[in-house]
């Protein structure tokens, strides 16, 4: 393997989320508008073809961990096919899924027998009122479904996505805790981030991990951090003392992790983001579609980490929102 892709921090890169689509079948509203959302046209989509191509390619400077994502990956038809490939494909040694188990009960069965074996499924609130609120569709039986239809096939790990917001998700964190401790899935809070398209976020709407760890402390037991932890990644895991039951803590605006980040983006469209808050992208769709070689990929790969900022800029008043919401990102 030739050198890995090191930014000019020093931080290596060898992460890859996918956004296989920028469609979804419900409208978080911290996410997506509510309604008359304009996607991306079809042929502008990367196909399963070019996206393992470009697996292929990156993996030679030692990308090895991908996690497909979207909108919602199971709306891609087939997507276990690409999976399948993805898994096969020497280098790669971990593949995750995140999504927001809608389409889940169906599919986990395929998506199990392509080589798949982590999965993240988002889900806010154990109430379907409070469900319907923050999503503004149906489908809170279908994605519980979900969750349980992935432990049945024998997920490995199983972790629920739940993004916390002031003045509406505090009555949820509790029975979250509860549900970690009862059926050994992980939950994992998530600081409400701006990447929202209606752009309402203001940093009052984020309700912090420590608030979420002390309500959890108080109210469930107390938390230790778990020892071995992997330092790139997002969350901090901890478990209640009594050894019964997981919690991750992704404390984006409070406690930012980007001096450890090893993760970039191929949006659905084929733009590659080197953070989630960019103002930039790199068009690799092109490449990928005049044939270019592997050598002008991966110039073109690496040029976009060199160009990595330090880190999200959130807690100051130079932020900027992206142009791009987190549905046509992928999270
Ligand atoms: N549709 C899939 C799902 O919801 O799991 C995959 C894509 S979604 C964009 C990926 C993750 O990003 C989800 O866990 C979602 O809750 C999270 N997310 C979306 N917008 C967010 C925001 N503004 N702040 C924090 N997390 C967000
Ligand atoms: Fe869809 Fe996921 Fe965005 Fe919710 S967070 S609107 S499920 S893409």
């Amino acid at each position: 393997m030739s050198s890995p892709f090191v930014d000019s921090f020093g931080r290596h890169h060898d992460n890859l989320r996918i956004s296989v689509t920028d469609r979804c079948n419900i409208r978080c509203f911290y996410c997506m508008p509510a309604d008359n959302v304009e996607f991306m046209p079809k042929s502008h989509l990367l196909t399963f073809e070019e996206i393992v191509r470009f697996v292929k390619v990156v993996v030679q400077r030692g990308v090895k961990k991908i996690r497909l994502t979207g909108g919602e990956p199971l709306v891609r038809r087939d997507l276990h096919k690409l999976i399948e490939q993805i898994v096969a494909i020497e280098g790669i040694d971990d593949v995750g899924l995140t999504t927001n188990g809608i389409l889940l009960a169906d599919q986990a069965q395929n998506l199990y027998e392509s080589g798949l074996r982590r999965i993240n499924i988002s889900l806010d609130a154990l109430d379907p009122v409070k469900f319907k609120e923050v999503t503004r569709r149906e489908g809170y039986e279908q994605v519980l479904a979900g969750i349980r239809a992935a432990q049945e096939v024998g997920f490995d790990p199983v972790k629920i996505n739940a993004v916390s917001i002031r003045g509406l998700t505090e009555d949820q964190i509790v029975p979250f805790g509860n549900l970690a401790r009862e059926t050994g899935v992980e939950i994992r809070f998530i600081e409400f981030m701006p990447l929202d398209a209606d752009a309402t976020w203001q940093r009052e709407k984020v309700l912090f991990a420590s608030e979420i760890l002390e309500k959890l402390s108080t109210e469930i037991g107390p938390l230790k951090p778990l020892p071995t932890q992997d330092p790139s990644a997002p969350a901090t895991d901890f478990e209640f003392e009594d050894g019964r039951g997981r919690i991750g803590i992704i404390a984006s605006v409070s406690q930012p992790f980007c001096g450890q980040c090893n993760r970039f983006r191929l949006t659905a469209d084929g733009k590659i983001r080197n953070c989630l808050f960019s103002l930039e992208e790199t068009d690799i769709k092109q490449l990928l579609r005049e044939n270019a070689d592997d050598q002008t990929i991966l110039a073109a790969v690496e040029a976009s980490i060199q160009a990595k900022k330090e880190g999200h800029e959130i807690n100051t008043a130079r932020f900027i929102q992206p142009d791009r919401p987190m549905y046509s990102i992928g999270g």
